[in-house]
């Protein structure tokens, strides 16, 4: 039940990860949270994948959170004829705004900004930037290429034009169709690909309206620029590698991740580092070296997340990339030069009673050797501010509401625990205590740090530490 493990494991779920048996077994292998990746599949696809992830929360009995993830004004190709094909150097390949299945002659790409915009010369990267193709002729709905780089091309793979600024809005009319479809199903996060600027978030915000967190995805270079004004409007940021890869020379993503990491860090809100974690597990049972050390890095870096994308969607070893993450992360977890690294980029509280009381907390705990660090939270906001000191004492969060026990399955260190709002002071001790035994955080004879807010049930409210011995009588309750 209880995970030691911080950083937090996001794994997308696809073709080869559907079932009832396999999302429960890349739950039991380390996964807290599933992403629903909305540029493949159908609505009915997503419905029994959340319908799927909440038998499996059931069965576990710990809170799953699950990331909706929006295609947003990506560029992509249509569908080939036999699902895929090769392209190879020197030949002609031609994009055109028809929707019968390609060939190697030909595919959809069903962009009409594209074809105003581009170019001879320009050109065009396929599958995050593996395929080049230079564009020798454009007609109003044709574009006429000659492949510099050839390759396999899928179904639906991404298009990046790195050198023209396409007129694209934040939400295509897919995603806002996607949008109200997964916000009825009930998901706990969306992320908005291609965000550009702060306004982007916004302008999703207003039709979300409080009904799941927003993580902003920076895979733009003027998502870059704008950092700290999209982090000062969004509940996590997502280093979407992928494509930002491809928009950006390759060698400044490792530079960008860690900045991205920090500065969402010092503004108490999680960030995920995605894309080709451990993309050789896609069709090996072991990773590269390389990877195992991109993985541990990204867990230095001081991410709250790290996310599996075809390794468990499509891969032959989703069970075996989820249980991979675990051993690195925690192992990287171990080392006293991560505590030391997190304690160098540790922010200074704000001057709030909540920065105040969890900076205390976290002292206080090390102080007396606390086992644990118990916070009530409703919104979830109080909980944020104490993975936000990273603290070396476990966090266990108490919510009466399922909501946010699910949205900060993301979130460094937080297990979450659904939990009745205690009724008064003894309750609120007796209920940390007993959960802490229970959850196995503590023995008798204990002793734990408890964050609360008094008058108990008003949001923002943090105001009470409290050390507690947990006794005999906690374990009858
Ligand atoms: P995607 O986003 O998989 O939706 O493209 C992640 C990335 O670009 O890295
Ligand atoms: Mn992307």
């Amino acid at each position: 039940m209880h995970r030691s493990r911080r950083t937090r494991i996001i794994a997308t779920l696809g073709p080869t990860s559907s079932s009832f048996e396999m999302i429960k077994k890349l739950s039991d292998a380390g996964a807290d949270v599933f992403r629903l990746n909305m540029s493949h599949g159908t609505h009915s696809d997503a419905a029994n994948l959340y319908a799927t992830v909440r038998e499996v929360e059931k069965a576990t009995g710990r809170p799953i959170g699950i990331l909706a993830d929006l295609q947003g004004p990506k560029l992509r190709v249509g569908v080939f004829k036999d699902e895929k094909i090769m392209l190879e150097k020197d030949q002609q390949f031609i994009l055109d705004m028809d929707a019968t299945p390609g060939t190697n002659k030909r595919v959809e790409l069903p962009h009409p900004e594209i074809y105003q915009v581009v170019e001879p010369k320009t050109e065009l990267l396929l599958n995050d930037g593996k395929i080049r193709l230079q564009i020798d002729k454009v007609e109003e709905q044709k574009i006429i290429t000659t492949v510099l780089v050839g390759g396999e091309l899928s179904n639906r793979k991404g298009v990046n034009v790195p050198s023209a600024i396409l007129p694209l809005a934040a939400l295509t009319e897919k995603d806002k169709k996607d949008l109200n479809f997964v916000l009825d199903l009930g998901v706990d996060w969306v992320a908005l690909s291609f965000v550009q600027r702060p306004e982007d978030v916004i302008e999703a915000k207003e039709i979300i309206k409080g009904r799941a967190s927003v993580m902003a995805k920076i895979e733009k270079p003027s998502a870059v620029h704008a950092i700290d004004e999209i982090i000062a409007v969004s509940d996590g940021v997502m280093v979407a590698r992928g494509d930002l890869g491809v928009e950006l020379p390759m060698e400044l993503v490792p530079v960008k991740q860690k900045k991205i990491i920090r500065h969402a860090r010092r503004a108490g809100i999680p960030s995920v580092v995605a894309t080709q974690m451990l993309e050789s597990m896609i069709t090996a049972p072991v990773p590269t070296r390389a990877e195992v050390s991109d993985v541990a890095n990204a867990v230095f870096d001081g991410a709250d997340a790290i996310m599996l994308s075809a390794e468990s969607a499509a891969g032959e070893y989703p069970e075996e990339a989820v249980a991979m993450m675990n051993k690195i992360a925690s192992s990287i977890e171990s080392e006293p030069s991560y505590r030391r690294m997190l304690g160098k980029d540790l922010a200074t509280p704000e001057a709030t009673t909540a920065d105040a009381i969890s900076a205390a907390a976290k002292q206080v705990a090390d102080t007396i050797e606390a086992q644990a660090i118990v916070t009530y939270t409703g919104s979830g906001s109080t909980a944020l501010r104490a993975s936000r000191e990273r603290p070396k004492t476990p966090l266990l969060v108490l919510t009466p509401n399922i909501g946010t026990a699910r949205r900060l399955a993301l979130v460094w260190g937080l297990n979450c625990v659904y939990s009745q709002d205690a009724v008064n002071f003894q309750d609120m001790i007796d209920k940390a205590c007993n959960i802490c035994h229970e959850y196995g955080y503590a023995n008798i004879n204990d002793r734990i740090v408890i964050m609360a807010g008094m008058p108990f049930g008003t949001p923002g409210k943090t105001n009470v530490l409290r050390i507690s011995r947990v006794q005999d009588h906690h374990i009858k309750i």
